[in-house]
């Protein structure tokens, strides 16, 4: 049995993972409220949940610590094989969370990038399975990507990689919180699209995003909202238009809270990209995640 664990700017998800990949059961923890003045308090919290959800899984399904026989960690950012990196909502700079956890477990551990972990995940068991060339887009608090070619998950040397979130689409656009302006999260990722809903729409600052879901799906016939919908649309097609001309892949994949939008965003995401598609005869499908937020326990868990 294998342990994934994703950690993520708000939550921390732990779950048992069997040997055919199968997610057998998890916890999540929410941390956006919790209390963290400094990197140390972060790694006290981020360790205490893990040991926690562990021994609660465990024990929830009658396993031994020694039947863990690999433990698997997406983090955002550009985690290095041993180490957390620079996840700035927890003040994180550097965590070498994989020797801790290897001596307390004493089972090997892995660290890779959630986006990536994600894309996995759905490649080998979710939607993505049956195409060869195919983009894995995790749209959430920010935009995660993994890219495949000829079944194979593409891998730079050094780095993760294919940041398509960072990718500038407006030179003169919104600040992003690596420092540019104008980057494809900017404009594509549901943390904006939510704030960018309230402040258009003047809803109140601590609404929920079930919500402004609501809220946009009740007022989606209004003028305005139409109008918010179709520019959100708009940035949106230019940076997968992008994405396209680069990869040609057969299929695109949608993960992260982006995917409760699908029905909406997607036929009209379709319809404005065949304006931007470079060869007009170009084939590709544009599909939804299966496995929605399992996707980075089970990607981790399995690499
Ligand atoms: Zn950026």
């Amino acid at each position: 049995m294998k342990i994934g664990i994703d950690i993520g700017g708000s939550h921390i998800a732990t779950g048992l993972v069997d040997k055919d990949g199968k997610l057998i059961g998890k916890e999540v923890r929410d941390i956006s409220s919790a209390n963290i003045k400094s990197e140390k308090d972060a790694k006290e919290l981020i360790l205490n949940i893990i040991y926690d959800e562990i021994e609660k899984l465990l024990k929830k399904y009658d396993y031994e610590i020694s039947d863990i026989s690999k433990i698997g960690i997406a983090a955002p950012g550009s985690p290095t094989e041993t180490a957390i990196t620079n996840i700035v909502n927890l003040k994180i700079q550097k965590f070498e969370i994989g020797k801790i956890l290897e001596e307390k477990y004493d089972a090997k551990v892995k660290i890779k990038n959630d986006g990536k972990c994600a894309g996995l995940a759905e490649k080998e068991y979710g939607v993505l399975k049956k195409y060869d060339d195919c983009v894995f887009l995790c749209i959430g608090t920010g935009v995660g990507s993994a890219v495949f070619f000829d079944g194979e998950l593409l891998e730079p040397k050094h780095n993760p990689g294919f940041e398509l979130g960072h990718m500038i689409i407006d030179i003169n656009g919104k600040e992003c919180n690596c420092g540019n302006k104008g980057c494809f999260e900017t404009y594509a990722s549901m943390k904006r699209f939510k704030k960018d809903v309230i402040n258009t729409f003047k809803l109140k600052e601590n609404i929920t995003s079930e919500e402004v879901q609501k809220y946009i799906r009740d007022n989606i016939k209004e003028k305005n909202v139409a109008k918010f919908i179709d520019n959100y649309i708009e940035n949106l097609a230019i940076g997968i238009s992008n994405i396209i001309k680069i990869f040609e892949p057969e299929a695109i994949c949608f993960g992260g809270s982006f995917s409760y939008y699908a029905d909406i965003f997607l036929p009209r995401l379709n319809e404005k990209l065949k304006h931007y598609v470079f060869n007009k005869e170009t084939k590709y499908e544009l599909v939804c995640a299966k496995l929605q937020n399992d996707a980075g326990i089970i990607g981790s868990a399995n690499l």
